[in-house]
């Protein structure tokens, strides 16, 4: 009878860990939702109400030194470059939704009121390395500001950027995003893991066991297609980043 238990908790733990799904993270917050836009506050409103694991969000450092919440580096239809404008110029941009583009002060106040939803902050590459250690510095005071450093886990494409929040939150859940590194070396650099695209990880499945092997986790962008999908629920990501959470969620049966 003993045995038999024994049996019984071994299939059940293997059954288990054969149905471990991937994590779902709103790329740029829930932005395709109604009345939201892009890295907007109201798309982590809405990425939180839909339950998702995390929301995404990118910040850049802007000419006189502040945090903004922004993806593109000139913003669309205007002459306005996150790196070389003031925030006041760059906060002076409405959104899709009619929303102005939030300081990172501004959405980190929104996230402590949800705290359900994680938030996964990308710095963006900036043009010299010193003002991307400028740049980790001031998100990192943001994060402690609002006590959200054990709430956020960081992206970054500058492998650079990465290290700097390494040093400066050594406790803290780093990845790269630009996909040309190995797990291994993923590994020797202190890294939580890989936030890798799609082409990348098609190119390189293999990545996938060798970082869970390292210990390290993986991640991948941007996933819309359901085919896509599936082929990374399959592959045994860990988390998947995309444009569609809610369709991530239905197929992964979260709903
Ligand atoms: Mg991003």
């Amino acid at each position: 009878m003993k045995k038999l238990s024994l049996l019984f908790i071994l299939l059940a733990a293997g059954a288990g860990s054969a149905l471990a799904q991937p994590k779902v993270i709103a790329h740029r917050g829930y932005w395709k939702a109604p009345n939201s836009a892009q890295n907007s506050l109201a798309s982590f409103f809405k990425a939180d109400s839909i339950g998702v694991f995390a929301s995404e969000i990118d910040v850049w450092l802007t000419a006189d030194d502040r945090l903004i919440v922004n993806h593109d580096r000139v913003f669309k239809g205007t002459d306005i470059n996150m790196e070389r404008s003031t925030q006041r110029d760059i906060c002076n941009i409405v959104l899709a939704n009619g929303e102005n583009i939030p300081t990172l002060d501004a959405y980190l106040k929104l996230v402590t009121t949800k705290p359900d939803t994680r938030l996964v902050l990308e710095m963006k590459s900036l043009s010299d390395l010193s003002r991307e250690d400028l740049a980790a510095e001031k998100i990192v005071k943001a994060l402690r500001k609002y006590g959200l450093v054990e709430r956020t886990d960081i992206i970054a494409f500058s492998l650079n950027a990465c290290l700097a929040f390494k040093k400066l939150l050594p406790d803290s859940k780093i990845y790269y995003l630009d996909g040309d590194l190995t797990p291994k070396k993923i590994k020797k650099l202190g890294l939580a893991g890989i936030d890798y695209s799609i082409e990348a990880l098609r190119k390189h499945p293999e990545w996938v066991e060798q970082a869970h092997k390292l210990g390290l986790e993986v991640n991948v962008w941007t996933v819309d297609k359901e085919e896509d999908m599936r082929y990374f629920i399959d592959l045994g990501v860990d988390y998947i980043t995309t444009n569609y959470p809610e369709q991530l969620q239905q197929l992964i049966g979260e709903k």
